[in-house]
C-alpha cells in the first residue's frame, strides 16, 4: 500500500502533467487571424478545432472606417496567418501588419476573383455573390493545408461540405429573385455593398452614400433614386439608419428591412454566419419585394 505521501505526491505529479500537456496542446494550434466576421466565419468554417481564430472587425462594425486597437496589434503580432479580403476594404490592414512586427504569412481571401468596378473604384465587398464565397473558401483551404498538411483531410471534409452548402444557397437564390418582376428588381442601400450581389443574381441596387459608407446624398441623388424606379429602401447593420430613413422620408419610398453587408450580427442576431447572413439577406429582400 502507498503512504498517504506518496498518494498527495502521486495526484500532484498527474496534475502537473495534465497542466503541462494542456499547454503544450494550447500552444500547438496555430493562431489564424482574419480582418472582419464574415472572413472569420469563412475561416472557421475550413479550419473546424485545429487552429484557434480571431477577428479584428467584429459583429455589426464597418471595416471601411475601422481603427484598430492595441489588443489588434497584440493579435497580428501573435499570429501564424493572417486572413484579409483584399480589394481596398481594409485601408488600415497594411500599416497594422507592418507596425506589429509580425512573423505570419498574410493571404488574400479574394484572389482569383474579378472585381466589380462601381464608379471606377474597386468594390471590394465579393462575398456579396455565393460563388466568390466559394473562391474565398477554396483560397482559405488551400493556405490551410499547406499549413496544416497533418489534417489536410479534416480541412477536405469541412471545405467540401461548406462548399455545398454555399452552391445550394447559390442556386436558391438564383432561382428566388429569378421570380421577382423587372418593376421589383431595384433597391437602395446607404452605401454601395451589393454590387456584386446585383451583378450575380440580376438586381440592381442604387446607394447614395457610395462605395466605402461615408458620403451624403445630395438633393438630386435623392430625386433621382425615384425616376430609377427603386422598389424598396434597406438599412445596413453596419451604418446608422439616420441616412435611410432621410431618404424615406424625401422620396416616400418604405424602409423594407435590415439588410447585413459588411459585417455578422451579434451572436443573437439573425446573422451569426456567412451562410445565415446571406439567407437573412435573401429573405429581406423577396419579403419588402414580393
Ligand atoms: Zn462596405
Amino acid at each position: 500500500m502507498r503512504s498517504l505521501k506518496q498518494n498527495i505526491l502521486a495526484g500532484l505529479l498527474s496534475g502537473l502533467s495534465l497542466v503541462a500537456a494542456t499547454a503544450v496542446a494550447a500552444e500547438e494550434k496555430i493562431k489564424i487571424v482574419a480582418s472582419f466576421s464574415i472572413l472569420g466565419d469563412m475561416v472557421e468554417q475550413v479550419i473546424g478545432e485545429h487552429a484557434s481564430v480571431t477577428t479584428i472587425v467584429g459583429p455589426d462594425a464597418d471595416a471601411h472606417i475601422y481603427q484598430p486597437s492595441l489588443a489588434d496589434a497584440r493579435s497580428v503580432a501573435d499570429a501564424d496567418v493572417i486572413f484579409v479580403n483584399g480589394l481596398g476594404f481594409e485601408t488600415w490592414s497594411d500599416t497594422l501588419i507592418a507596425e506589429s512586427g509580425t512573423k505570419a504569412t498574410v493571404h488574400i481571401a479574394t484572389d482569383g476573383i474579378t472585381p466589380v468596378l462601381v464608379d471606377a473604384e474597386v468594390d471590394p465587398h465579393a462575398w456579396n455573390s455565393l460563388l466568390n464565397g466559394v473562391v474565398y473558401v477554396t483560397n482559405i483551404a488551400d493556405v490551410l493545408k499547406q499549413k496544416l498538411p497533418e489534417h489536410a483531410n479534416d480541412i477536405d471534409a469541412n471545405t467540401s461540405a461548406y462548399i455545398a452548402k454555399l452552391n445550394a444557397l447559390d442556386a436558391k437564390t438564383k432561382a428566388a429573385l429569378a421570380e421577382l418582376g423587372d418593376d421589383k428588381r431595384t433597391v437602395v442601400t446607404a452605401h454601395d455593398a451589393f454590387g456584386y450581389l446585383a451583378d450575380a443574381y440580376g438586381m440592381n441596387f442604387l446607394a447614395p452614400g457610395g462605395i466605402d459608407s461615408e458620403a451624403e446624398p445630395s438633393a438630386q441623388e435623392l430625386a433621382q433614386l425615384k425616376q430609377d424606379g427603386a422598389a424598396a429602401l434597406f438599412v445596413e447593420n453596419i451604418a446608422s439608419p439616420a441616412l435611410v430613413q432621410q431618404i424615406s422620408d424625401e422620396t416616400g419610398l418604405e424602409i423594407g428591412g435590415r439588410l447585413f453587408s459588411d459585417a455578422l450580427s451579434e451572436r443573437d442576431g439573425p446573422a451569426t454566419s456567412y451562410l445565415a447572413m446571406f439567407e437573412h439577406n435573401l429573405g429581406t429582400l423577396l419579403e419588402a419585394l414580393k
